[in-house]
Order: structure tokens, then sequence, then C-alpha cells
């Protein structure tokens, strides 16, 4: 513990923000990190708690008093070691980590959190900048080889991993660059994509093979999924040609809002929409884009893909932008000894709210109108929650223009071809089926076949895709050397 009455003497620090005049002009990272002094006060403020809540709150289980108490002793070094030895890409997390870390901090009981996030940012960040982010490849080759499906948070943790175990990886990505959500969904404001292409290059000298633009088994017809594949490798064919296969393909399949109107122009996936100036700020040509110019925008949905859809839609000069939200306004400010240490309901308002947009809670839209097959509006409704039904509100219904829809209400499951390819078993909600038990997690029904990430637990974070892909590299090289090294 660096300093013991840190916690009493130093406020909490948040990273700041480029002014919005400013941000919105581009579509690059405008968050200012802590300086080193910053960084070393809020280390300090880390009570070095018995019991280390934050950890368990973190789905990687970041040693976070161990690099706090680093950081406060400027000893960088040792601090990213500490970082890296459970966190393969923590600059990923320390930019788009919603930090449940910081729910379960001890000092948020009763006054502000550690800000761990933004520590682990310092740190990760200081390291690239230093030069100690370099290849580790395996000294000893195991002569097994390792396919691995899709190019996530999921499927590059695993892939470094399976490389660092003397494996010969090839990774497998149907897009025309690797990240996964990270690349085609999440935007370039949250994250740049500089920080994956990177690591790819790491992941490259550690020995892995990375074929972009090749799809593994087969897209269903009309899919408005990402896919930019030029060649086709069938399922037989992997396994016929690898010692095992991990699947890390995500959860790709939007959840529809199948109401009257909704093949009128105009109204889309978030993941139609964002992919596409991810794609334009990579330097492509696209298209046709899908653009917000001098519409009115109603995005339905209220979680990060909506508010990724608003910060995209300010940056391209929507004249309005409004976000839908089913369920009632959350509080404010939770009740702390109430929730702590979990995940607390509370209104979050992220920086692209900020930017510019109006949030509507407690709405349903019961149809989309418009005029010649172009969407011009929404019928909407209010509801009420009670005894966990929604309820109409008798006389609410009104009539909000938009000339663009964006659907994000989230993802139901993985392409269902992919799976059926392989033969892969699925649960109740059309995730792929495998446990996550410390003998035969991670394996599907299908010898050699393993799953992990969005694909097998629905939905989710990119920490909780960077903890699967870890722990499905351990069990597949358990299953292939019998006994593996690899920490879970
Ligand atoms: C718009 C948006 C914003 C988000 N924001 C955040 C955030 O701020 N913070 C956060 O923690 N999480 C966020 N998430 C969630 C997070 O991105 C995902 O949980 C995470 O990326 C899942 O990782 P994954 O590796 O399991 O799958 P994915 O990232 O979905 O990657 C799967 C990859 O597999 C490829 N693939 C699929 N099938 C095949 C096949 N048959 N052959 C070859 N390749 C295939 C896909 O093309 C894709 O590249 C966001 C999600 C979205 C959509
Ligand atoms: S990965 Fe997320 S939960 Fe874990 S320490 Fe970093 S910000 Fe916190």
């Amino acid at each position: 513990m660096g300093k013991v009455t840190g916690f009493m003497e130093f406020e909490r620090i948040e990273e700041g923000y480029k002014p919005v005049t400013e941000r919105l002009k581009h579509y690059k990272e405008f968050v200012i990190g802590l300086d080193d002094a910053q960084a070393k006060t809020q280390a300090a403020r880390c009570m070095d708690c018995g019991t280390p809540f934050c950890t368990n709150g973190c789905p990687v289980n970041n040693i976070i008093p161990d690099f706090n108490d680093l950081v406060f002793r400027q000893d960088w070094k040792a601090a990213i070691d500490t970082l890296h030895s459970t966190n393969n890409f923590p600059e990923f997390t320390g930019r788009i980590c919603p930090a449940p870390c910081e729910a379960a901090c001890t000092l948020n009981v009763n006054a502000d959190a550690v800000g761990i996030k933004s520590i682990e940012h310092a740190i990760i960040d200081r390291a690239w900048a230093e030069g100690w982010v370099t290849a580790q490849p395996a000294i000893h080759k195991t002569g097994k080889k390792v396919a691995v499906v899709g190019s996530g948070p999921a499927g590059l943790a695993a892939a470094q991993q399976l490389a660092r175990a003397g494996h010969a990886v090839t990774l497998f990505e149907k897009n025309d660059r690797v990240g996964g959500l990270l690349r085609y969904g999440i935007p370039d404001f949250k994250m740049e994509k500089s920080h994956i292409d990177r690591r790819a290059d790491q992941l490259k000298a550690e020995g892995v093979t990375i074929r972009t633009g090749v799809l593994v088994g087969e897209m269903p017809k009309g899919s408005k999924v990402t896919n930019w594949a030029k060649e086709t490798i069938s399922a037989a064919q992997l396994k016929a040609d690898f010692d095992a296969v991990l699947l890390t393909g995500g959860s790709e399949q939007s959840r529809d809002l199948p109401v009257p109107g909704r093949d009128l122009d105009g109204i889309h996936f978030a993941m139609e929409f964002l992919p596409q100036q991810n794609k334009v700020n990579a330097g492509d040509k696209v298209k046709g884009q899908l653009r917000a110019d001098g519409k009115a925008v109603i995005v339905i949905g209220g979680g990060d893909t909506g508010s990724d859809c608003v910060g995209t839609s300010n940056r391209h000069g929507a004249v309005s932008v409004t976000q839908f939200e089913v369920m009632p306004q959350p509080p404010e400010v939770e009740n702390r000894p109430m929730t702590w240490p979990y995940w607390p309901l509370k209104l979050r308002t992220s920086s692209s709210h900020d930017e510019g947009c109006e949030r509507v809670f407690a709405i349903s839209t019961k149809e989309f109108v418009g005029e010649k097959g172009k969407v011009t509006g929404l019928k909407t409704v209010k509801v009420e929650w009670k005894d966990g039904k929604m309820v109409e509100v008798a006389g609410s219904e009104q009539v909000l223009k938009a000339d663009l829809v964006l659907l994000a209400m989230g993802f139901v499951n993985p392409v269902g071809t992919v799976l059926d390819a392989f033969g892969v078993g699925k649960d109740a909600r059309g995730n792929a089926k495998a446990s996550v038990d410390l003998v035969g997690g991670y394996s599907t029904n299908v010898d050699k076949v393993f799953v992990a990430g969005d694909m097998r637990r629905g939905q989710s974070l990119v920490v909780w895709a960077i903890r699967e892909g870890r722990q499905a590299a351990r069990a597949v090289d358990e299953y292939l050397m019998g006994v593996s090294n690899l920490p879970r």
C-alpha cells in the first residue's frame, strides 16, 4: 500500500475530455489521460484492502492493489508486468471497459472509488511509449495446430495465449481486418484502431498466422451481418487440418423490431450503420454510405451500441438525435450500501450523450410510418412496468418525426449456420453450449471443438471476452498436451 492516508487526503480525479465543439469535428479519441503525477496520487487512494473486492469485480481478475502500489512508487515497468499477467490487452479495457472493478472498490461504499480504469490506461499507454510491449514468442514448439475462428477480443486473447504455449495458431476472420466488434462496432472516437493493429503485429511476431477475409462455414442468405470474406473454408476441412478448433465468432445476430412498417427505407440495424463509418475512418470507400447528415435520427435502444449511434450521428451532422429506452429512467445515484460490491442500476450518461441527444425513457414503438416507401416517423406509446410486465399508458400515443431509425436493441445470439456447420449444440438462447468448469470447460459436444466469448456467453463485454479467450486457451492447451501452464 503506497500511502496509508492517501484515501483521506486525495479526491478522485476523472480523466478529462476535449471540448464537445472540437471533438465533434473528428472521429479520433478525445479522452485526456492522467499524467504521471495524477496517476501517482490516484494510486495513493487505494487502501490495499485485505480482501480486494475490485480484483473479484474485474472479470480478468486484474491484481489492482499491486499495480496501484507500483504506480504510487513510480515503478511503471513492474506495473505493466503485473497488469499483463492477467490481461492481454489493457489498452482496450483501459479505454472502453465500464469498470465493474470500481463498483466493487471498498471506497465506493461511502466515497468515490479509486479510478482504477484511468490508472490501467496510464500504465499501458506508458508501456507502449517506453517500448516495453514486445513479442514473446514461445521457445519450444509443440507441433500442434490450432484454428481460432473469429478475431474479436476473445479470439485475439486466445490466439496469443496458445501461441505463447508453443502451438501453431491460425486465426481466421471473415471481415477484412481483425478485431471483431472492437474494429467494426465500437467507434474510433472511443478506441482508435491503431491499438488493434499494434497487437496484430505482436501476434504475428509471436507466430500467429492471421487469415482475414476467410469465412468458416457459411452465412444465412440475406444476412445483414458484416461479412467481407473472399474465401470460404468448410467446418469439415478445418477439423481435418487442425488438432483443435476454437470458435470465437461473437454474437452477431441483431435483435429486430418486427412492427408494421419495418420494411420502409431508412430503418437499419446499428451494425449496418456503425461499421461503415469505421471503414471510412480506415480510408476505405463505402458506396452509398448510410449517413445521418441533415436527418432527424431516432435510435431505439438505450445501451452502449445506441450511445455509439448517437455519437456517430452527431459527427455526421444530424439535425436531431433522440434515443429511446423501453425501461423507466433509473435513479441518478445508486443506493451504495445496498448495491456494493455489485454493478448498480443507475442513470449512465456517456460522452456521446453529452454531445447532444434527447433521451426518452419508458417508450415503446408500435409502428413505423412513412411516405413513398420511406420512413417519416414512429408511432410510439409511453409504457409502465407493473409486476414485471410492460403496460401501455392509455392516451399516450404520438407520432415522432424520423428520417433515419437505428435499431440498437442488442444481439440475440451467434449466427446459427456457423455453429450448425460444426454440429455444435446450443443452449436455450441459441448460444453455443459449453460450461466454464475447471475440467472440461469451453469444450463443446463435438470432439476437439471449443468455444469462447460472446458466442458462448451471449452479448457481453470486451473484458469478459478477454477472460474467456484466456481460459479457453488453457482448456485447449490441456486437451492437446494433457497439462497446461497457462493461467486461467
Ligand atoms: C457498437 C458496440 C459497442 C460496444 N461497446 C462496448 C464497450 O464500450 N465496452 C465493452 O466492454 N464492450 C462493448 N461492446 C461489446 C463488445 O464489443 C463485445 O462483447 C466483444 O467484442 C465480444 O468479443 P468476441 O471476441 O466474443 O466477439 P466479436 O468481437 O463479436 O468478434 C467475433 C469475430 O468473429 C468473426 N466471425 C464470426 N463468424 C465467423 C466465421 N464463421 N468465420 C470467420 N470469422 C467469423 C466476426 O466477423 C468477428 O470479427 C460493444 C458492442 C457493440 C456492438
Ligand atoms: S479490465 Fe475493466 S474491470 Fe478490470 S481493472 Fe480494468 S477497468 Fe476494471
